[in-house]
């Protein structure tokens, strides 16, 4: 009896220093090793609102052993103690139903037995509250992330910053699923992965196109797949898309997902709106080329990349021939038109990332990354004649003049920037250069000359 007395102390000592699954069953290995001699142990509880067993101190469901946990869990109870091979099960309560079992590895005594009458008791209540704070934990830090990201969202308008954060938030909280983001190209229709890099399962793809803007969460094979539609004032901007590796998605995953859902597609919208509010700042609106204050921003930028990086950079300046006579004899809505379709066809003859902004009237300023004189002179080139060729629709705008298309020229300069110059030279080179091809006849390129090394 004493003896009994003791080890129950000693249980509730080794439990009293325990806070987390992990060391409840260590602590309980080294007690039932010590005093019952058994060599290893194991606790598994039963998975809420599910009949799936999971490791307790894991947090996954033990897939390859879940059909012989299940049906051991069924059978087990306080009157029928299960000894399996070298295992014994044994059971554990809360208020008489049943939430776990100790799988403990080794012989059975009458000792033990006698032990775990009251033993089991203050196993249970521990693992009990174990579970509840892992719980609140979860909640504790489900509840500050979301609190994270609404300010993090409210500061940040970059969808390429905002989604990753949004599905690796959504990925710590959700275990056993694959998560993927996808959203709708607004221009095109089309669904376009966005977070991860790569999704395998091509069934995907074809559940998110029936989405439409009343489109409710899907849950499909058997709740493992499930599909969050991103939708705000009435447009699909998206998918929030879960794929089981293992089990379902529990009622309060379910509640987690659909929170970050509306708060994502708020974002999604928010940083939609701002992007063309931003281009509306940034860009000019006939033209769709960089305004005047955008340009010097990008020529900052482009000189100091090209001062660290020690790569060349070329400025062409361009202007329109006798463009007064266009607008005096077509009108201004026909000059209007002239500078659209001069802009157009100039950027088709651009790369990507060559940087075209508006200057003046029917001046442009373009800016030629990693391009030396030569090639810029070259690009100059390919832009005269381009322009030159291009004839120009003015029927649309003025249907009552009987001329239907015109032509214009341009007259170009080219200046390759020199490190040792201030910003400012470059496009003022150019534009002595495009001085030049003006005095010099119009319609054609002059080359800046390139400062002797010294
Ligand atoms: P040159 O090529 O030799 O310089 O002759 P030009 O007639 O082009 O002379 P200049 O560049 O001085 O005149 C530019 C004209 O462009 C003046 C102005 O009426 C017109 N212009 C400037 N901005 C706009 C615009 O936004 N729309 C229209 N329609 N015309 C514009
Ligand atoms: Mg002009
Ligand atoms: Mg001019």
């Amino acid at each position: 009896m004493q003896d009994f007395i003791k080890k129950i102390e000693k249980l509730s000592k080794s439990l009293n220093e325990t806070y987390n699954a992990k060391s409840v069953v260590s602590a309980l290995g080294d007690f039932f090793a010590e005093n019952f001699g058994f060599t290893a142990l194991e606790i598994y509880t039963r998975v809420a609102n599910s009949d799936e067993i999971r490791d307790f101190s894991q947090s996954w469901v033990i897939n390859e052993k879940a059909d012989e946990l299940k049906y051991l869990f069924e059978e087990l109870s306080a009157e029928n103690i299960i000894v399996k091979g070298e295992y014994i099960y044994y059971p554990f309560y809360k208020h008489n139903k049943k939430i776990g079992m100790l799988r403990l590895e080794g012989n059975i005594s009458d000792d033990f037995m006698e032990f775990m009458k009251l033993g089991i008791y203050q196993i249970s209540l521990k693992i009990q509250n174990i579970i509840l704070a892992e719980k609140m934990q979860k909640s504790i830090d489900f509840h500050d992330s979301i609190t994270n990201i609404a300010k993090i969202i409210e500061s940040q308008y970059e969808l390429n910053y905002i989604i990753p954060l949004i599905g690796e938030m959504i990925d710590k909280f959700i275990s056993n699923h694959l998560i993927y983001i996808f959203l709708k190209d607004a221009a095109t229709g089309e669904f376009y992965l966005a977070w991860p890099n790569m999704c395998r399962d091509e069934n995907i793809f074809n559940l998110i196109k029936t989405i439409t803007p009343k489109s409710v969460t899907i849950l499909t094979n058997e709740g493992r797949t499930g599909i969050f539609p991103l939708i705000e004032e009435n447009k699909v901007l998206g998918c929030i898309v879960t794929k089981s590796t293992d089990g379902k998605l529990t009622v309060k995953e379910l509640e987690y997902i659909q929170q970050l859902v509306n708060q994502t597609a708020t974002t999604i919208n928010r940083a939609n709106i701002y992007g063309e509010i931003l281009k509306h700042a940034t860009l000019d609106a006939l033209t769709g080329f960089y305004n005047r204050r955008q340009l010097e921003e990008r020529i900052k930028q482009e000189a100091a990349g090209a001062r660290r990086q020690k790569t060349p950079l070329c400025a062409i300046m361009t202007d329109i021939d006798h463009f007064k006579q266009v607008n005096d004899t077509y009108g201004h809505a026909v000059g209007d038109e002239v500078l659209r379709t001069v802009s157009k066809t100039i950027r088709m003859q651009l790369r990507e990332y060559d940087i075209a902004g508006r200057y003046g009237g029917e001046e442009f300023a373009i800016l030629l990354p990693y391009t030396k004189l030569e090639e810029a002179g070259m690009v100059a080139e390919r832009l005269r004649s381009a322009v030159e060729k291009k004839a120009i629709d003015i029927s649309r705008i003025n249907p009552d003049i009987e001329t239907k298309f015109i032509n214009v020229t341009i007259s170009l300069g080219v200046h390759e920037f020199n490190p040792r110059e201030n910003d400012g030279e470059l496009l003022k080179k150019a534009d002595k250069a495009l001085y030049t091809a003006k005095e010099t006849g119009r319609n054609q390129v002059v080359i800046s000359e390139k400062e002797k090394d010294e």
